[in-house]
């Protein structure tokens, strides 16, 4: 077999394990193959001065090998002395874990965007992390400008206000009722050079297993984004986070809750479905194929559940 030009949308840690997959699957069955990561920026927040892509780091740490494998983000071997340091001297937020070595990432990225687009910062520190990826891997932001996933909440007695994502899932473990989730300069928002390249010339896309409101949606919302994946002559193939009604790991079922979206594998393959070619579900859903089918979607059921190598390598295999 000759190899494939593969493009895949990313959001965290669903993501980033099911890219390992896609990667094994390329080595072994498409010799010659290249992947293009498109990853999800929504996340990024500026903490203690420093700018952290949560995703964008997710999928570098996975596929380079120096993620905490139980976690499925941050480092191995951290270690916490800076961050309680900063918790003596009072400074906030200290609801968000930031180790030590995870933080050098943060300050090389910070340092860099004083000169250089989010782009060539992620390009840089791919350097270190994608070079030894059996298949040649290249991350790109889904976008150079600025987006964040705001999530607008009612306190008790309070009028309802804004936070940061990543604050109403890490604080408030999601518990905190959300009325809605917007995405902050999404309109103004262009897709980063390479990404809409990376969609048109594709053998293949896909969208891996993750959360679809705030992983995949805001991929989906740059300006341009779902026009490229609806035109382009590669077939998009998604894989579902959802298995027998519930997110796998995590609280996808809060956002998916929050935009009034069915905790189910055919309702997501809905969210896609005027991009989507292919659905692969899991057994339990089997039942969901005819629903998904009915959307113009081919589906098919295989297990879902990323509990090994040898696991998510088949999954990989059969969305490829
Ligand atoms: P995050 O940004 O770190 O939250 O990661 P993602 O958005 O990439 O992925 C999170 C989603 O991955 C979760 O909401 C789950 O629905 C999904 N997920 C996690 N593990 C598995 C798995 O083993 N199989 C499947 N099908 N989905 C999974
Ligand atoms: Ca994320």
């Amino acid at each position: 077999m000759t190899g494939l030009q593969v493009t895949a949308l990313a959001g965290g840690v669903g993501a980033a394990r099911f890219l390992c997959g896609v990667v094994a699957a390329l080595a072994e069955d498409h010799p010659g193959s290249e992947l293009t990561i498109i990853g999800n920026t929504a996340d990024d927040l500026r903490l203690y001065g420093l700018h952290v892509s949560p995703d964008l780091d997710t999928v570098l740490y996975t596929l380079g090998g120096g993620v905490h494998d139980d976690q499925g983000w941050g480092r191995a071997d951290e270690t916490f002395a800076v961050q309680s340091e900063l918790a003596v001297y009072g400074v906030e937020p200290q609801w968000f874990t930031l180790g030590d070595r995870d933080m050098a990432t943060h300050i090389v990225r910070t340092q860099m965007l004083g000169g250089y687009s989010l782009s060539q910062v992620t390009e840089a520190l791919s350097r270190r992390w994608l070079a030894s990826v059996p298949v040649p891997t290249r991350l790109l932001p889904m976008s150079d400008d600025r987006v964040e996933t705001h999530v607008v909440v009612r306190e008790p007695l309070g009028p309802p206000h804004a936070i940061h994502f990543q604050e109403w899932w890490v604080r408030h473990q999601a518990q905190l009722p959300a009325e809605k989730i917007v995405l902050v300069g999404i309109e103004q928002a262009r897709p980063a050079p390479g990404v809409l390249d990376a969609i048109a010339s594709a053998d293949v896309v896909l969208l891996p297993p993750s959360n679809p409101v705030v992983s995949i949606g805001p991929i989906l919302s740059v300006p341009g984004m779902r026009r490229a994946l609806a035109t382009t002559s590669a077939p998009v193939v998604g894989v579902s986070p959802i298995i027998g009604g519930a997110p796998v790991r995590g609280m996808a079922d809060a956002c998916l809750a929050t935009i009034g979206v069915d905790v189910t594998a055919a309702a997501v393959a809905g969210l896609y479905a005027d991009v989507l070619d292919g659905w692969l579900v899991d057994d339990v859903d089997a039942d969901a194929t005819d629903d998904v089918a009915a959307l113009g979607i081919a589906a098919r059921s295989m297990p879902l559940l990323m509990r090994d190598e040898t696991s998510t390598r088949a999954i990989a295999g059969a969305a490829i």
